[in-house]
């Protein structure tokens, strides 16, 4: 069976000519001519029960979650959001449902002061389509093709909150009540990296969302810039709730790694920008940790540290 990025490419990965479209398949979001001197970075992600939330969630949750996917892939552009559209496919009219989930939308669309334009409500199986779209001048965006080889890897936050707990829910492992309070806080605090991301360049020009597993998004860039890369384990910061959980080492280290879900920033920069990354990153109140560097193409992917024999491949939905 085809896998999801082997469908795309070979079904709907068409060339595109238009001078006025510079970017579409392949990367966060595609670009498309705006206002003078601008892009708008546009991005489309659609939510699932049973793959990106669980049944019994939170609708607050949901709705947060909903709209952070999309501005985490417009962090990736290192655009800035300006608007988006909602469309709901829903089994009933829940009112209670439809507040809450409303709420946690709206808690997000207002930090980040963005308006919701437009949309589309119909019944069925439910699930939510949120596109986004944002503002990045002209030739700055941060590309997934832009990396070089002596790059310095970042990322923003920390990884594998998102894998403990759905490891959890799906009855994998148990947490202590504690730990499992300190995933619904992680979930609630899943931040927004644009204003950061919108900062980096000409400090950064490369930039992915780590959407599907640190590995399986590296790959994307390694395959677009043509270059190798080196992840050194050791280097990941873990959420507090991995960090706190009573589990084997090497079972914290593969969650951290493998599982998707945190919606974190992945970037590069040359080596001599270092300390004006670190210090942009303060001035946003961003942690980012150095997690290896982008090597030759012939390199291909080399993983330090490793604490047992991992599949270094990401996420996909087939
Ligand atoms: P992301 O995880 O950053 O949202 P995806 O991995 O979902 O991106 O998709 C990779 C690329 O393929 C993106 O550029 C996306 O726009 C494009 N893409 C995904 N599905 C389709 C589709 N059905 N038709 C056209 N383009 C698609
Ligand atoms: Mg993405």
């Amino acid at each position: 069976m085809l896998g999801e990025f082997d469908l795309i490419n070979k079904f709907f990965n068409k060339p595109v000519t238009s001078a006025n479209i510079p970017l579409s398949v392949g990367d966060d979001c595609a670009l498309v001519k705006f206002i003078e001197g601008y892009n708008l970075a546009i991005t489309t992600d659609t939510l699932n029960e049973g793959i990106h939330f669980f049944k019994d969630e939170d609708p607050f949750f949901i709705g947060y979650k909903s709209l952070l996917v999309n501005l985490s892939d417009l962090s990736a552009m290192g655009a800035e959001p300006i608007f988006f559209t909602l469309s709901l496919t829903l089994e009933q009219s829940d009112e209670k449902f439809l507040d809450l989930f409303a709420k946690g939308l709206f808690s997000l669309a207002d930090k980040v002061h963005i308006p919701l334009i437009g949309g589309n409500t119909t019944k069925g199986p439910f699930s939510i389509t949120i596109s986004a779209y944002g503002k990045v001048k002209e030739n700055q965006a941060l590309l997934r093709s832009n990396a070089q080889v002596g790059d310095l890897i970042f990322i923003t936050g920390s990884l594998g909150g998102s894998g403990l707990y759905v490891k959890y829910k799906n009855k994998e492992l148990s947490l202590d009540d504690n730990i499992v309070n300190i995933c619904h806080k992680e979930g609630m605090s899943m931040a927004c990296r644009c204003d950061f991301a919108s900062k980096l360049y000409p400090l950064s020009s490369c930039a992915i969302d780590i959407s599907d597993g640190i590995f399986g998004d590296i790959k994307h860039v390694m395959e677009q810039s043509r270059v190798g890369a080196l992840i050194d384990c050791n280097l990941i910061p873990y959420a507090l709730s991995l960090q706190k959980a009573k589990l084997d080492e090497a079972l914290k280290q593969k969650i951290a790694l493998l599982s998707g879900g945190d919606y974190e920033l992945l970037f590069t920069c040359r080596k001599e920008h270092r300390d004006q990354v670190l210090a942009l990153a303060k001035a946003c109140q961003v942690d980012v940790t150095c997690i290896g560097e982008i090597l030759e193409k012939d390199l291909g992917l080399v993983v330090k540290n490793a604490k047992s024999k991992m599949n270094f491949l990401g996420y996909e939905h087939f």
